[in-house]
């Protein structure tokens, strides 16, 4: 019997929980126990305590406000908003080529050896910048079905996924008043393996550890806004924080600017600038994309079809108010029901992969 014929299932595969946050662009009130303690306070040379002392209750408007707004960096905001997507597809690029060449591989070789598969969904963090969760996968070169290389191992893809956050970076285009910003990953790397490791009490952790961010996402809720944001006027007039109708505002004013035309900005306001995917996935993550995306529209207060839904309907509704959880819980779903396929299969007699 070859090794094909027993399923390894995709609880062997190797998986990680990765979370890529975005750069500072300057201190922000923060939840927790105390925002941010200065022993010999100060103030910045706009008057305003370079410090905080309070703890913020959880429902603080106050949270992810930046501490001076005249220090914040709106305009580094805004365009980590028009190039996170671009610093995803490098990080993916070049997590492959390091696994391909810790073992050895040439780059092009390593479609043969190997596919890394991910689910990553962009999230607002409480001072409205993007940053990413993501599921990410190895395994065989046909995809979920196919056992990886040995060489596949947990500890090799984390190295490879640590390495290439620290690394890969993004240079938004040169302006006379802006000038070049080099971005890259913030310093919170999270990486985490993922253990589907049986029908049973494995499921429970990867579904225990799902939830917890389920819940997070939950209690996170903000206010936001759902409305057309194309003029100015709109601008002012949005539902929003004082924080995020600057962030709208820097999309106007950068938007303007023809070094950045490329960037639409202006386009896209209602999203901060991010005018990248909030939901995306490799083919081996398939079955419940649709569904997900039509599950965002609703949230936003769309009722297109499914079919009809397209990312430009996404709009900033407030940090934490995220459908990121349930794509995280759906990539690892599917994991664990490809499992219990293949543990089915294998358990009846005689049975086995077709
Ligand atoms: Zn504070
Ligand atoms: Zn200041």
């Amino acid at each position: 019997m070859g090794g094909k014929n027993v399923p390894t299932a995709v609880r062997n595969r190797p998986r990680l929980f990765v979370t890529l946050t975005a750069p500072s662009f300057g201190p922000v009130h923060r939840a927790g126990e105390r925002c941010r303690p200065r022993r010999d306070g100060g103030a910045c040379e706009h008057g305003r305590p370079l410090g905080c002392g309070t703890e913020h209750a959880a429902t603080d408007p106050l949270i992810g406000q930046p501490l001076c707004p005249d220090c914040y960096d709106y305009n580094g905001h805004v365009l980590w908003h028009a190039h996170a997507s671009k610093l995803w597809d490098r990080f993916v690029i070049d997590v492959r080529r390091r696994l391909a060449s810790s073992v050895g591989l040439v780059q092009s070789g390593f479609a043969d050896h190997a596919r890394l598969s991910f689910a990553r969904v962009a999230e607002y963090q409480k001072r409205a910048a993007v940053h990413v969760h993501a599921v990410i996968r190895l395994d065989g070169p046909d995809g979920p079905t196919d056992e990886p290389p040995a060489w596949g191992t947990t500890d090799r893809l984390t190295d490879a996924v640590r390495a290439s956050a620290g690394r890969v970076l993004v240079r938004t285009p040169y302006s006379p008043s802006v000038g070049e910003i080099v971005f890259r990953w913030g310093a919170q790397l999270d990486v985490r393996p993922l253990h589907a490791d049986s029908a049973g009490s494995g499921d429970d952790a990867v579904a225990a550890y799902v939830a917890k961010y389920v819940t997070k996402g939950a209690s996170e809720t903000g206010a936001g806004t759902d409305h057309k944001v194309t003029t100015r006027a709109d601008i002012d007039t949005a539902p929003v924080s004082e924080h995020v109708r600057t962030l709208m505002r820097t999309c106007w004013r950068l938007g303007g600017l023809p070094e950045y035309a490329s960037l639409r900005l202006r386009t896209w306001i209602h999203s901060l600038g991010y005018r990248g995917h909030i939901l995306t996935k490799s083919r081996a993550y398939s079955t419940t994309y649709a569904a997900l995306r039509a599950e965002r529209a609703q949230h936003v207060g769309h009722t297109e079809i499914p079919g009809a839904v397209t990312d430009s309907h996404w709009r900033y509704v407030g940090s934490g108010h995220t459908p990121g959880a349930a794509l995280i819980a759906a990539g690892v779903a599917e994991d664990v029901a490809i499992n219990r396929a293949a543990a089915a299969e294998s358990s009846q007699p005689g049975g086995g992969a077709v």
